[in-house]
């Protein structure tokens, strides 16, 4: 079975889709991607602590995006872990 691998933005590993949080950029600010279709831009994060802080400390993210993150953006992804 074909399992589409992601990039997670901060460890750089490829990893299942169900193991990465999905972030996207609205009106140049980075949000976490709820909607089950992705549309447009993305980025990934793994669902854990250590890339989330790493992402932060990276600012990868941002860069990804080209937006600023949201208003306490990665306290939002910890509690999606
Ligand atoms: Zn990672």
């Amino acid at each position: 079975m074909y399992i589409p691998l992601r990039m997670c933005a901060a460890c750089r590993e490829h990893k299942p889709k169900s193991e990465l949080i999905r972030l996207k950029a609205a009106d140049g600010i980075a949000v976490p991607d709820t909607d089950k279709v992705p549309v447009g831009r993305g980025v990934y994060i793994c669902k854990s602590e250590a890339c989330i802080r790493l992402a932060e400390k990276k600012r990868a993210v941002s860069r990804h995006l080209k937006a600023q993150p949201c208003e306490g953006l990665y306290r939002l992804l910890e509690g999606m872990i």
